[in-house]
């Protein structure tokens, strides 16, 4: 089977990658194994947060890193595009293109962040509260929201807090087994015809208040009923981040799976790559788990398996390997200097990813495979973590390798 481009990660980087290069006309396959970073998804884009300023941030990175790579007019071109694209998709986000803001964390910490998705609460990036008083609600019995801690961190920004415990019918199915209660399944339960019941109770606790701030658990398949709940409660309503899973992160990645699929990309879901035939200093094919000796070829093919945490990367006492093809990999030798022991430090291993060259093709015995490039948190030289750049990583390098392609 031939296709122009193949990618192999359905995660961000590559959905972003599929999209862009069938938008343009292009028979695209997306190989997928399953989750993806989306699925554990904060609600906020990071692009650099390393200052207030993305950009100023972005400019003072080391050569090595990806968007030093890139070039700064490029990722300047390419953030401009960012939110009108999720807008196409359906996904509305919001922040200025210049200056991060700062997000709520599960936990009540505030982070910096580039766009927010629009329903969830933001907080401009001076650290002006919105709000004098709140209600933070939670579903009674769900364990992945912690009012306490949220309520701790409002209050320590002078917000008071009202917090309230919301239970409905519905959901004593769930709460029957603590371990039902999830966010997904609470999102399940709000939906449809509960959207009028939920906005009820709600109103109960929202009329002494500026805003009212509940976990993000519902949209699950559609961001419909958000807007719809939104409308009905009688003060603006914003959601915050859960512990995973994200309801809001596994709508975004099914409406861009969709969006892939409508704009005639195969996406091929649970199958996993395995190997790859490289001839004259190119990928020729690849081969999958369950299609077994079929071989999949391509002009191009983009990798975008992600980090260690999608087994982009894998690891064991001899070293760090890129498990489909065996690409180069930047790494360190010596593994105790892969982690610091204080985990509230910058890790060492966060910046281990596959060498490319600066075009972001991947480098195999140390030559550019000529038609393997490599996008999102599988490249080497960032730290996601540290620098709060993991969304820009994998939108930006998927939008670069994508035009590089078309270029050709
Ligand atoms: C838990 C977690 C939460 C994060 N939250 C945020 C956030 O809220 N905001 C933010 O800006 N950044 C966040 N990040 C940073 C994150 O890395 C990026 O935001 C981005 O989503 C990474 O996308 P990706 O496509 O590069 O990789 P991934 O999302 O990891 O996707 C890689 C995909 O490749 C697939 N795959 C792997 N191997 C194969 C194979 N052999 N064959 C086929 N498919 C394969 C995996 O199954 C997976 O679907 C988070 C990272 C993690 C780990």
């Amino acid at each position: 089977m031939k296709f122009d481009t193949i990618i192999i990660g359905g995660g961000l980087a590559g959905l972003t990658a599929g999209i862009d290069l069938s938008r343009k006309g292009q028979r695209c396959l997306i190989v997928s194994s399953g989750q993806s970073a989306l699925h554990f998804f904060s609600g906020s884009l990071e692009l650099c947060s390393l200052d207030e300023d993305p950009f100023k941030a972005i400019s003072s990175l080391g050569e090595d890193h990806p968007y030093t790579k890139i070039g700064y007019d490029n990722i300047i071109r390419y953030s401009e595009a960012v939110q009108p694209w999720f807008k196409e998709v359906g996904i509305d986000f919001v922040g200025e293109h210049g200056k991060n803001h700062w997000r709520i964390t599960p936990l009540g910490g505030f982070k910096r962040a580039w766009l927010t998705l629009d329903e969830y609460a933001n907080i401009p990036s001076d650290g002006t509260m919105p709000w004098k008083k709140v209600a933070l609600l939670n579903i009674d019995g769900f364990l992945d929201f912690h009012t306490s801690y949220i309520a701790a961190g409002l209050a320590e920004r002078g917000v008071e807090t009202m917090v309230k415990g919301i239970s409905m019918p519905e959901l004593d199915r769930l709460r029957e087994n603590p371990t039902e209660m999830r966010s997904t399944n609470i999102a399940k339960t709000f939906a449809g015809d509960l959207i009028g019941a939920l906005a009820a109770r709600i109103n109960e606790y929202a009329k002494d208040v500026d805003a009212v701030l509940m976990p993000a658990v519902v949209g699950l398949t559609g961001s419909t009923d958000v807007h719809r709940l939104k409308e009905m409660v009688v003060r603006p309503l914003h959601f915050l981040p859960t512990l995973p899973p994200s309801v809001p992160g596994i709508r975004i990645q099914m409406m861009l799976k969709n969006r892939f699929q409508k704009l005639g990309g195969t996406y091929m879901l649970g199958d996993s790559v395995v190997s790859g035939e490289f001839e004259n200093g190119r990928l020729k094919s690849i081969c999958t788990n369950n299609h077994g000796a079929v071989k999949f070829e391509a002009d191009n093919f983009i990798l975008a398996t992600g980090n260690f945490f999608s087994k982009g990367l894998t690891s064991t006492v001899d070293g760090v390997r890129e498990p489909i093809f065996g690409l180069d990999v930047d790494s360190l030798e010596v593994r105790a200097e892969w982690y610091r022991r204080n985990m509230f430090e910058a890790q060492p291993y966060m910046n281990f990813g596959v060498s490319t060259d600066g075009c972001l093709r991947a480098m195999k015995d140390r030559k550019p495979v000529e038609n393997l490039y490599a996008a999102g948190s599988v490249l080497s030289g960032c730290n996601s973590l540290k620098e709060g750049s993991g969304a820009g990583v994998a939108i930006i390098s998927a939008l670069h390798v994508s035009e590089s392609i078309l270029k050709k």
